[in-house]
């Protein structure tokens, strides 16, 4: 059952806490379109590091990339974005919004649809869909010809398929391998919405996995395990995950199979990142387009070979909303509600809040002030004396931050703090020579 109330709750928090704004909000806002906040960029950040990490620095077999955003307009058109990256679009005659075709709701008759807005009855023979390509024309240069029009990339993995012989003559690679790159693509998607769930600019987080096509299968099975554990490992319950495979008539025209990963959102399950074998269609499109041979030379075998290509291909945004929707709990404290955001120790924000007692006490004050110093080179921690220690609590808690220290007045005697788990709310004595031991050691 979705849980609407669930999404406001946590929309209302991202932009209390800073988490995510609305871009340009002192100009009435661009609808759909969102800004990380100090929180939210860190995060996001951590989100592609950790993505980074379990995928190209863990991994032998795997480089990373790169590559512009803006690329020669015939890598549109062999890529098939040109001529099909397209969704069927309706006007409605009556309230005048547009919609996916895919997006009206059926009655009796097949030909006739109705507004999910008003509720008009829409007749597809009178209103017929029109095609509608969901790419970003943008024109380099000066003169606002033909020839400067190019577009901003609707994915980042056209970026990877062209530098296919860079990559194969610059590393020595052999296969299988694959490339890893993490970027902005742009869609001018009809039915923006959610959040950052579906945005018209967001961030890929791409792999493009070459293997010998008669390895296809046994590779696809891999990626398809090693990033549903992905989510898991970084803290997103297994029960609100599944994996959804794709019928026949639903894959694109390149892919020979393609499995979505679901997470459970509160507005119903929905993909967080598809895991596609596409086959060697696009290394072979780009070879008929540009005249470059794209293949990989066996040197045992003595012959050459187009790899087939497994792309387990995500989104930033969409992986960050998740990780915060699944973090999201409220518990009963003493009759009080505490909101808390149970992040994983590598996704938290902030990993340590430091906060003094007393904040009109000079000496605690500059006690606090020094640990936090002494700690930041190798954690990222914040300094806080800006309320009493139970709403500085609340605050901390309320934005995932792992341990809180408090410097109090018995700390000016005995060179001792407290440190508090998030979690646990359990609360330990440390001395401030070995405190940042401690914290690593927690962290680990
Ligand atoms: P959907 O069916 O939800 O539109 P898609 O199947 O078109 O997604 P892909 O082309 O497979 O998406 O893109 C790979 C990933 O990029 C998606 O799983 C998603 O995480 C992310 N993504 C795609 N489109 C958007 C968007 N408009 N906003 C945010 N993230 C997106």
């Amino acid at each position: 059952m979705p849980d609407i109330s669930l999404m406001d709750k946590i929309s209302s928090l991202c932009k209390r806490r800073g988490f995510i704004f609305q871009s340009s909000e002192i100009y009435g806002g661009l609808a759909n379109t969102w800004d990380y906040g100090p929180l939210g960029a860190e995060l996001k950040r951590n989100v592609k590091n950790l993505w980074w990490k379990s995928v190209v620095q863990e991994r032998m077999d795997m480089v990373g990339l790169d590559s512009a955003i803006l690329m020669h307009p015939a890598v549109w058109k062999a890529s098939g974005h040109v001529d099909g990256f397209t969704d069927p679009l309706i006007d409605c005659k009556e309230c005048k919004k547009r919609f996916r075709l895919d997006n009206l709701k059926d009655t009796p008759d097949r030909d006739v649809k109705e507004c999910p807005a008003c509720k008009a009855k829409i007749d597809l023979r009178l209103n017929p869909a029109r095609m509608f390509n969901l790419m970003m024309k943008t024109s380099l240069g000066a003169v606002e010809d033909e020839s400067a029009v190019t577009y901003l990339r609707p994915e980042t993995a056209q970026g990877i398929f062209v530098n296919f012989l860079n990559i194969l003559d610059t590393t020595r690679k052999k296969l299988p391998f694959g490339v890893a790159q993490i970027g902005k693509s742009f869609r001018n998607e009809i039915t923006p919405g959610n959040s950052t769930f579906r945005t018209r600019e967001f961030e890929q987080m791409e792999i493009e996995y070459f293997v010998r096509p008669e390895e296809d299968q046994k590779w696809y099975e891999a990626w398809i395990n090693d990033r549903f554990n992905w989510y898991i490992k970084c803290g997103i319950n297994k029960d609100n995950l599944r994996l959804r495979v794709h019928e026949k008539d639903e894959l694109a025209h390149y892919a020979k199979a393609c499995s979505d990963i679901e997470y459970n959102f509160p507005f119903g399950w929905s993909e967080l990142e598809g895991i596609a074998n596409r086959t060697d269609f696009d290394l072979r499109q780009h070879e008929e387009h540009s005249g470059k041979e794209l293949v990989y030379f066996d040197t045992a075998e003595n012959k050459k070979i187009r790899p087939y290509i497994i792309e387990p291909s995500g989104g930033v945004d969409r992986a960050t909303l998740a990780f915060l929707i699944d973090a999201y709990h409220e518990e009963k404290v003493k009759e009080e509600t505490r909101v808390v955001l149970k992040f994983s120790k590598d996704l938290a924000p902030i990993k340590v809040a430091v906060l003094p007692l007393l904040k009109n006490r000079p000496q605690i004050v500059g006690m606090a002030k020094d640990i936090a110093e002494n700690l930041m080179s190798e954690i990222r921690v914040v300094y806080d004396d800006t309320a009493a220690i139970g709403k500085l609590y609340r605050r901390q808690d309320e934005v995932g931050t792992l341990f809180c220290v408090t410097v109090d007045v018995g700390s000016l005697e005995d060179n001792k703090v407290t440190v508090r788990d998030r979690d646990t709310m359990l609360q330990d004595r440390v001395d401030v020579s070995r405190l940042k031991e401690y914290l690593r050691d927690r962290l680990k």
